[in-house]
């Protein structure tokens, strides 16, 4: 198995870090010509969606990918890759790739609460740790997605086919079970 992060910008060297302590091969996408090679799924890293919206416009990438997702392709967004793959952002003039029937909230906990660290129950997993850092939540989610975890309230993490995102930045404590879950449902084990 091998998966592809996207490269451009964020934390996108936690997740290859975490990908290479589960032992999985991985590849960055820094370019069009990067997306010639075969990956079985691809993370979309934390960072600043707009930032990232722009660049993946730029270079070419947008369509592509977002042609590749809709076909099936698995994917992973964390907090700007949940923005990037929402369908509807409450509080933001565009959306970005839009492949996943949610909407979502930027900066959504204002400026107190803007990064904190909790620990809260992701279904099928138990309880895990959960850095937000100016982080979006879901507001709501289309009738194809399931809540995966929620936080006061609040829809933190879900999934829609073979589309994951969290809120929350899984790659930057030392947990796992996050990607590991990640790596099971492109093995098709994780229902
Ligand atoms: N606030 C950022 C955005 O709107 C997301 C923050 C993050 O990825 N840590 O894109």
């Amino acid at each position: 198995m091998r998966i592809a992060v996207l490269a451009l910008q964020g934390a996108f060297i936690e997740h290859e870090q975490a990908l290479a302590r589960l032992g999985v091969e991985m590849l960055e996408i820094r370019r069009l010509q990067d997306m010639k090679a075969s990956f079985d799924g691809l993370i979309i890293p934390g960072g600043e969606s707009t930032v990232q919206g722009k660049l993946l416009r730029e270079l070419g990438l947008h369509q592509p990918l977002r042609q590749h997702i809709a076909a099936g392709l698995p994917v992973f967004g964390t907090c700007a890759g949940l923005l990037l793959l929402a369908g509807r952002i409450e509080n933001d003039t565009r959306v970005h790739l839009a492949t996943m029937d949610i909407t979502a909230v930027r900066n959504a906990y204002g400026r107190q609460l803007g990064s904190f660290y909790t620990e809260a129950d992701f279904r099928g997993i138990g309880k895990i740790p959960m850095t937000f850092i100016r982080a979006p939540y879901i507001a709501a989610v289309g009738a194809a997605v399931q809540t995966l975890a929620e936080v006061n309230g609040r829809i933190v993490a879900a999934r829609q086919g073979m589309q994951l995102v969290t809120a929350f930045h899984p790659e930057l404590n030392d947990d796992l079970s996050v990607h590991r879950y990640f790596v099971e449902m492109i093995a098709g084990a994780a229902v």
